[in-house]
């Protein structure tokens, strides 16, 4: 384990030990514990580009880019270096009522890189706290703006929408598996159906359906204007309810009956942003202008925890006034705009650039695209969806009813606990097995990425194995 590594006086720990004390101390996320203390798990201790490197020295691919973060690699030099050169001026100083260097000169390049329009940035953590910004903030814009507008209140979003785990952001999600539990402690929202091609809800077949989805969405819309503040979307993808990707049109037309309606649409590009659809947001795909657009997971290259609101300048004036008018945001949290996060985010941004990565994915999302078609023929893949490097495999148990897969069958976990002894880790969505390698990912690893994925799926679905996860 530590040979070498960290300050002489610490302990070392067999990795034996270390696999102890996990399960004697960690309660680990979207997990259940009583099947993670029963099996032997894996325990990272170093990465160099795309491969993960577990205490016992093994190698794996990282085919889900360490939970959708990692850009251009692990260990990236560049990175590396900006993140040691801040550490030797300071790792953290607040935000409140202070600025420091690293936090200005990442909110320039941001915009810089946005969507034309945005020009505003507040930082925050994660994910789900960007997008608890997002709605607090277009909450108060309305309710600012006049008596006129105090009505607008709430909230659209769609079916099977992903925002996040904490409760603002749970309350605009729609995945039943993770949220239902939760509903007494939400805020109510109105919900649209999510345009899921492969289960078209209106029992339409794209391109021929003209986005009825679209229609059916503007119904809603114009139902509850009076009373919204902000619809809000996951642009082009909607990630956790398993890569459902939106026909082409869909979200300019969003964006459309946003202005017509007179209420705000707030972009989610957590997952989407940063190269992910193969553009550096999701939104430039259909010329979409968000009005408040929140981003998290790849901001840093995937290095350290930070996430950005971005808001157009007509929302910042919103907040302006008299001290004693109460229109300040009032929301902050503590690491907020944390130095070492903004600096590694700075060098993440300036490698787009230096090293041409969005040009180079192009070929790559290519490969991955042709790599997938085998897939396609298998019996029980009912559908492989991709954009860019966002990829869903559905397994389903029967593909002419598009039945899916009991809970307790547990075959996503299955194929990914199989995929594991072939030296690749993934982590599924239910039935829909999800690939998201680095950007940086050469051609080779891919091909050998896709191999794994492609034995695992046929051992798992046509041999009929007796459930057995360990
Ligand atoms: C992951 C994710 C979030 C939540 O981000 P956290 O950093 O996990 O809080 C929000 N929205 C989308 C679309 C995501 O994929």
């Amino acid at each position: 384990m530590t040979r070498g590594s960290g300050p002489a006086k610490q302990k070392l720990r067999s990795a034996a030990q270390v696999e102890k004390l996990d399960k004697r101390y960690l309660w680990h996320p979207f997990t259940q514990m009583r099947d993670w203390e029963q099996e032997p798990q894996i325990i990272i201790e170093r990465g160099k580009g795309s491969v993960l490197t577990d205490i016992h020295g093994k190698n794996y691919l990282d085919g889900v880019s360490s939970l959708w973060v990692t850009v251009h690699g692990h260990r990236k030099r560049e990175i590396d270096a900006a993140v040691f050169a801040q550490l030797k001026k300071i790792a953290h100083s607040t935000l409140l009522g202070l600025s420091n260097v690293p936090a200005v000169l990442l909110a320039e390049k941001l915009v810089q890189i946005a969507p034309k329009g945005l020009t505003k940035v507040f930082y925050s953590d994660s994910g789900s706290t960007a997008i608890e910004i997002a709605l607090k903030i277009a909450f108060q814009y309305w309710q600012q703006k006049g008596p006129a507008y105090q009505s607008k209140t709430g909230f659209i979003s769609l079916r099977e929408a992903y925002h996040g785990d904490t409760l603002g952001s749970v309350s605009v999600g729609g995945i039943e598996l993770f949220h239902q539990l939760y509903k007494p402690l939400l805020f109510h929202t109105v919900k649209i159906d999510s345009p899921s091609c492969y289960r078209c809800g209106l029992g339409k077949t794209c391109p021929g359906c003209a986005l009825a989805c679209a229609e059916k969405a503007e119904e809603v819309i114009s139902a509850h204007s009076h009373e919204t503040a902000a619809l809000i979307i996951e642009p082009l993808v909607q990630g956790a309810a398993g890569m459902l990707t939106h026909p082409p049109g869909y979200l300019k037309r969003i964006r459309e009956l946003c202005t017509k309606y007179d209420i705000l649409m707030i972009a989610d590009e957590v997952a989407t942003g940063f190269g992910r659809t193969g553009t550096m947001f999701a939104c430039e795909q259909e010329k979409v202008v968000p009005d408040i657009m929140a981003v998290a997971k790849g901001i840093t290259g995937g290095y350290l925890p930070l996430a950005a609101t971005l808001t157009t300048e007509d929302i910042y004036q919103g907040f302006l006034g008299e001290y004693r008018e109460l229109r300040t945001f009032f929301h902050g949290h503590t690491y907020t705009g944390n130095p070492l996060a903004c600096a590694a985010a700075i060098a993440n941004i300036d490698l787009f650039k230096k090293e041409k990565t969005i040009a180079r994915l192009r070929p790559k999302i290519a490969l991955l695209t042709e790599q997938l078609r085998r897939f396609k023929a298998l019996d029980h893949v009912g559908e492989v969806r991709q954009k860019g490097f966002m990829v869903g495999i559905e397994l389903v148990k029967d593909r002419a009813a598009k039945e899916p897969y009991p809970l307790e069958d547990k075959v996503g976990i299955r194929v990914v606990l199989e995929c594991r002894k072939h030296g690749l880790i993934i982590r599924p969505l239910g039935n829909v097995i999800v690939l998201m390698p680095p950007l940086a990912i050469t051609a080779k690893e891919l091909k050998r990425m896709a191999d794994i994925v492609y034995a695992a799926v046929r051992m798992i679905t046509e041999n009929n194995l007796p459930l057995k996860t360990s």
